[in-house]
């Protein structure tokens, strides 16, 4: 192994902070040194996570499909006039919610484009009946783009809404719109969602007024090694402002049905190597984050397989629906039956343990 390489590995083991110098090195290993790296990550996910893998049961509600923004890595949205556009109302909404209690899951999820008539109120609504119809349920809701949105729409603050959705029922937030948190390749990408710096507002905003967050990374695209690296260093700094992620989640661009790749505007996805790499270094890059996430829905479960000997310790969740990665072209999204994460996990000599969306063990 190069010997420059076989040195950091070991001093990052022994507690250096990599820089962003470093990681970016690392992630241009193209040769079994890729395994070193996994084995260094292996060895600090046992150290700062242990052996259990990691799942909750979880369900997505998808609101609608309607968004004003077009995302050039989004199969999911429509605009008006588009086949297949749907908006579930009230009762729609409630029948989910109350399905989701009866099937044991602890957390829903709210998943929707940007509806042209939303406002802040659309959002608490929603929030609301599915806290009615799912009593007790950890309500997992919104990112930092639908919380800029909704006070754009309604002219509040994004403070004033994120204390109006926790008092809605919001209980954490999904750290997605994140995408690569570098301009130059979000004008790229999604050209009209929040700029790098509002989404780092918006985020630390949440965390300040107790509200959790996951953090994430949308690779596999147009990004460079030194935008990941970057994107990597701005999630590490806030963790270490606010301590407010709950882990890191890394998801793979799923390129077949989005215009960026019919526009060639983007590569065909990351490779094998680039997700290993992606879990590995993330899990030594990100000293202040216990759990690293691999996401059976973006990699599918044998990728997301190795990801847990990678440096992950977290498959994510059982799901029962699914339609971004779907509608973007991916396959088998739908829900992962917690005894096929169990075979995967005893597969590599772990236990799978069943947890909840802020990782207390059930
Ligand atoms: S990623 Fe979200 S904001 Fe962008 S077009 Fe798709 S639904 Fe809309």
């Amino acid at each position: 192994m190069d010997r420059a390489i076989r040195t950091l590995l070991k001093d990052v083991k022994g507690g250096h902070r990599m820089s962003e110098k470093e990681a970016t090195g690392l992630f241009s290993v193209n040769d079994r040194q890729v395994w070193e790296i996994a084995a260094a990550a292996d060895e600090m996910r046992k150290e700062r996570a242990g052996d259990a893998v990691t799942y909750v049961r979880n369900q997505n509600i998808n609101v609608t499909n309607l968004c004003v923004n077009a995302c050039g890595f989004c199969g999911y949205s429509k605009k008006p006039g588009d086949e297949g556009i749907y908006f579930h109302n009230k009762a729609e909404i409630q029948k989910k919610a109350a399905q989701a209690h009866g099937r044991g899951v602890s957390e829903i999820c709210t998943v929707s484009g940007l509806h042209p008539d939303f406002t802040a109120q659309s959002y608490i609504d929603v929030y609301r009946w599915i806290c009615e119809a799912a009593p007790g349920i950890h309500l997992h809701a919104s990112n930092p783009m639908e919380v800029a949105y909704a006070a754009k729409r309604s002219n509040l603050s994004t403070v004033g809404v994120l204390d109006m959705m926790k008092e809605a029922g919001l209980n954490s937030m999904c750290g997605t719109a994140a995408e690569i948190l570098v301009d130059s390749v979000r004008d790229t990408i999604c050209p009209q969602k929040i700029p790098t710096k509002e989404w780092v507002r918006i985020i630390t905003e949440a965390h300040g007024l107790g509200i959790p967050s996951t953090a994430t990374i949308m690779y596999g695209h147009c990004e460079t090694n030194e935008d990941r690296v970057q994107h990597l260093a701005i999630l590490r700094n806030i963790q270490d402002e606010t301590g407010g992620f709950t882990e890191f989640v890394p998801l793979s661009f799923i390129h077949m049905n989005t215009p960026l790749f019919r526009q060639g505007k983007a590569r065909a996805g990351a490779t094998g190597r680039e997700d290993l790499l992606m879990v590995a270094i993330a899990r030594l890059f990100l000293d202040n984050f216990k759990n690293i996430q691999v996401s059976w829905v973006k990699e599918g479960i044998k990728m997301a397989q190795l990801g847990l000997i990678a440096g992950g310790n977290d498959l994510g969740g059982t799901m029962f629906e699914e339609s971004i990665s779907k509608g973007a072209g991916a396959t088998n999204t739908d829900y992962l039956d917690p005894a096929e994460m169990q075979r995967v996990a005893e597969d590599v000599g772990r236990p799978l343990r069943r947890r909840t969306t802020l990782y207390e063990l059930v």
